[in-house]
């Protein structure tokens, strides 16, 4: 199967470009293929065209449009070896977590494309002959801006709820990641979608963000990315008075208390810090163990993640793939580096292997004193942090002690304690006895610098829609 050959999507047309951006294989370092760099004719003909494929997709019935929806998120699913395979070439995942990533990503726009059936308004009665009508109406244009680590889900979250509302997009993914975000651009326009309701662009972030940020054509900025730059992003939007979506870093804490089994807890945690090398921003990263099992639960977690296969995500015993770019290995490589110096334990990992790649093994770092950076700077990596505690208060601050709060987890069977976990930790989501965090049925997004604004769930399209009130009198009246 060969890569792609990715194009911009302006307008309803596919647009090639002067300019080319390579894309590298993480696994090998080896360029796969290019793709346009769009010019500013191109950005501004994207949003001249998103302004009419609004026109066109507010006014259809809903229905309609969910049937639209729904017949791409069938082709993502025909096409699923496809898709999976050039994500793997370009992003490193093992090819059955790129397979899973676009069985996810079907299902959120599944999910979505029926949420859209039901965008309820209300009839305030206010007397007899008079009543107020609430109605839900798209925002506008949406700029949509995903990164590389899940550059399937990712995108689709953006694309599945503004379309899904009536909204039409224009998307800037990653453009070290593009395929995900072509394949949807490419089952959708497979499925029927309007021109102009989705437009894809690639080129220089910042000038592409600053040009639809400014854009009056341009009602609501999303993005999911560093905290760094959604900072920067809800600053140009605050200067615009623009709403933004923001799914932001985090540095998730995995809270093992006294009654958890420290072995089978240890196995679940390895599976899921594997998953996709870290680069996740819901990954476990600093681990609180209490001091009764913490030595077992160590001795199990680095006995399982010693055995966890690191290779080029095409091969079939690959659990974990390389790090998706150079830049991310070498914090890593920094955060160990430093961990070590400071008289952390490095119980596996910990070194990069020789050779072509960015790769790096699973790490686990145990007893990492205070003032190691890796407790503070959310790693994005194959990175386990394990350090102990003697009281659930003491777990409860540490583990809200970070200016990040996205993901948390924790294990205990007392229902008590379960309580006051729920009720203390300090994060968006929070998973009890599992390491699954997010679904398309459920809400997803962080507080705190971890962002604001919610994916998913029972209200995945509240953030692209408006609330307009119209008050209706029966006949022309004078109204007290
Ligand atoms: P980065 O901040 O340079 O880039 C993050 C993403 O933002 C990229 O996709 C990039 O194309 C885009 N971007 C950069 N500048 C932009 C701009 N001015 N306008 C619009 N988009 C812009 O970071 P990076 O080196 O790619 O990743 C570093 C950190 O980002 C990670 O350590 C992690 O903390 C965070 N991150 C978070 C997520 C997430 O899912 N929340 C995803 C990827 C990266």
């Amino acid at each position: 199967m060969n890569y792609p050959e990715i194009k911009l999507l302006i307008d309803g047309q596919w647009v090639a470009s002067e300019k080319s951006i390579a894309v590298i294989n993480p696994a090998t370092e080896a360029v796969v293929g290019h793709i346009p760099h769009a010019s500013a004719a191109d950005i501004a003909n994207a949003i001249a065209g998103a302004a009419r494929g609004l026109r066109v997709w507010k006014r259809m019935a809903p229905a309609e449009r969910a049937a639209i929806l729904l017949k791409a998120a069938q082709l993502m699913r025909a096409r699923e070896a496809r898709i999976a395979h050039a994500t793997v070439l370009e992003q490193g995942k093992s090819l059955a977590a790129a397979a899973f990533e676009v069985r996810r990503a079907a299902a959120i726009l599944e999910w979505d494309a029926n949420q859209g059936l039901r965008q309820y308004g209300q009839v305030v009665p206010l007397g007899p002959e008079l009543r107020c009508m609430v109605r839900r109406e798209p925002i506008g244009v949406v700029a949509g801006f995903a990164p590389w680590n899940a550059p399937i889900g990712s995108p689709m979250r953006k694309i599945a709820a503004a379309l899904s509302a009536g909204c039409a997009l224009i998307l800037k993914p990653a453009e070290e990641t593009p395929a995900g975000a072509f394949h949807i651009a490419q089952a959708l326009v497979d499925a029927g979608l309007p021109p102009g309701v989705l437009n894809v662009l690639f080129g220089d972030p910042g000038e592409i963000s600053r040009t639809l940020v400014e854009s009056d054509g341009v009602r609501m900025l999303t993005f999911t990315g560093s905290v760094a730059v959604g900072r920067q992003l809800a600053q140009m939007a605050a200067a615009r008075l623009k709403p933004c979506l923001l799914e932001l870093g985090g540095h998730a804490p995995v809270i093992v208390c006294a009654d958890a089994d420290p072995v089978a807890v240890a196995r679940l945690a390895v599976r899921a810090k594997a998953n996709n090398t870290g680069q996740i921003c819901v990954s476990p990263t600093r681990f609180l163990v209490a001091e009764n099992i913490f030595e077992a639960f160590v001795q199990a977690f680095a006995e399982q993640a010693r055995a966890v296969a690191c290779g080029d995500g095409l091969a079939p015993d690959t659990h974990i793939g390389p790090l998706t770019n150079a830049r991310r290995r070498q914090d890593i490589e920094r955060l160990v580096d430093d961990a070590r110096t400071r008289g952390a334990r490095v119980l596996c990992g910990g070194e990069r292997p020789p050779g072509k790649g960015y790769f790096y093994p699973l790490t686990v770092l145990a007893d990492v004193p205070e003032g190691a950076q890796v407790l503070r700077e959310e790693p994005f990596g194959p990175i386990a942090i394990i350090n102990r505690f003697a009281q659930l208060d003491d777990a409860i601050a540490q583990a809200n002690a970070l200016n990040v709060g996205l993901a948390a987890y924790a294990f205990s069977n007392n229902a008590d304690v379960q309580e006051r976990l729920a009720a203390e930790i300090e994060a968006g989501s929070l998973a009890i006895n599992t390491f699954t965090v997010s679904s398309a049925e459920t809400p997803f997004g962080g507080i705190k610098d971890s962002g604001f604004g919610r994916e998913g769930g029972a209200h995945s399209l509240d953030a692209y829609t408006v609330i307009k009130s119209v008050m209706q009198a029966s006949h022309a009246q004078v109204l007290a």
